[in-house]
């Protein structure tokens, strides 16, 4: 039994673990089947204070470190179900069962995917969400990178270190992306764009992805694009099915919290993507942990207060 579980072990979730474990708190973090969340694929991490440029990695294992320095347990591992009635909550993990005065759900978010024939098939053929992970397998080979957004751009930059050329498909005329990432992108002369395109379907044989069928959304015209990797990044969703019908969710399926982290059930907390669809920045992430940290801490003191109130009473009528 511990005073706080905490599910996940990206910024949002590690950040908690510091904050929980330092107040004296004890504590678990559930790693979840991927240990880092998604910090953990970035290769340049260059806007988190206090280090001018860190990878993902080696930022998460620093967290890791800091946390268990305090004394939280990290529990590699996932939890399959909740149950949320408590005073106690019980998490069911793949290894057993873990009990907690209060839960911090920091889950975070998943790349979505396109959903386009081809793109199950060659997944891990040529078909990638992790630059990080996959890039160096595309050493001058022709790439393309589907979004408009910031992250599109940011990775279609980092696989300019491997890639023979960089093709950005944007589904508009206009990226979504900042002007730092675009102008940065523009300028790059590996990199190019193609508008109001749309991936119909991934094609390839034996040893891979060959080419992509675009669709132009204005004239309905299909194009094939002739590359040997595709990477998707068009957004994520929220990781928070395990919460169905237990806590309040939005539309979107982002679990809705409070100013101070608070879920709509007292004694469960969140931290980052699980929450925010808005910023999810490593940094708004770690500070949200602290925030769920410090409110679960103030939760724990309460129920002990209460716990110990009735334990007299309770001697009392059992003696
Ligand atoms: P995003 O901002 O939601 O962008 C998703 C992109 O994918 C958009 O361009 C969208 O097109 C496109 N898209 C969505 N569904 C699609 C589909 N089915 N087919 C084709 N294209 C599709 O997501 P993100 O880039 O992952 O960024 C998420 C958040 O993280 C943002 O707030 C971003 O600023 C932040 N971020 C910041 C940095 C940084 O500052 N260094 C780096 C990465 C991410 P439309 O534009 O037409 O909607």
């Amino acid at each position: 039994m511990y005073d706080v579980a905490i599910l996940g072990s990206g910024p949002a979730g590690l950040t908690a673990g510091i904050y929980s474990a330092r107040a004296n708190l004890s504590t678990v973090v559930i790693t979840g089947e991927r240990f880092g969340g998604q910090i953990a694929t970035t290769n340049d991490v260059a806007n988190y204070p206090g280090f001018e440029e860190i990878t993902g990695p080696e930022l998460t294992m620093r967290m890791r470190l800091q946390a268990e320095k305090f004394g939280a347990e990290l529990q590699i591992d996932t939890v399959t179900e909740i149950d949320v009635e408590g005073p106690l909550f019980t998490l069911t993990t793949l290894s057993g069962e873990i009990t907690a005065r209060a839960v911090i759900v920091a889950t975070g978010a998943t790349p979505r995917q396109l959903g386009v024939p081809g793109e199950q098939e060659y997944w891990g053929r040529g078909v990638s969400f992790c630059a990080t992970c996959d890039g160096a397998f595309f050493r001058d080979l022709p790439l393309a990178v589907i979004g408009g957004g910031d992250s599109a751009l940011q990775e279609a930059l980092f696989l300019t270190r491997f890639a023979s050329k960089v093709v950005v498909v944007h589904r508009r005329d206009e990226l979504r992306a900042g002007p730092y990432l675009r102008e940065r992108a523009e300028e790059d002369p590996k990199i190019e764009f193609l508008w109001n395109k749309v991936v119909e379907s991934v094609e390839g044989n034996d040893t891979g992805v060959t080419h992509l069928n675009l669709r132009d959304v204005k004239s309905g015209e299909i194009s094939e694009l002739q590359v040997e990797g595709m990477f998707v990044f068009i957004g994520h969703f929220p990781n928070t099915a395990l919460f169905e019908g237990k806590l309040d969710v939005t539309d979107e399926g982002y679990l809705v919290a409070d100013r101070r982290m608070h879920t709509s059930v007292d004694g469960i907390f969140v931290a980052g993507e699980a929450q925010d669809h808005y910023f999810r920045q490593a940094i708004t992430s770690a500070g949200e942990g602290c925030m769920a940290a410090m409110e679960a801490g103030k939760f724990v003191a309460h129920r002990e207060g209460l716990e110990s109130a009735s334990a007299p009473a309770e001697a009392a009528a059992s003696g």
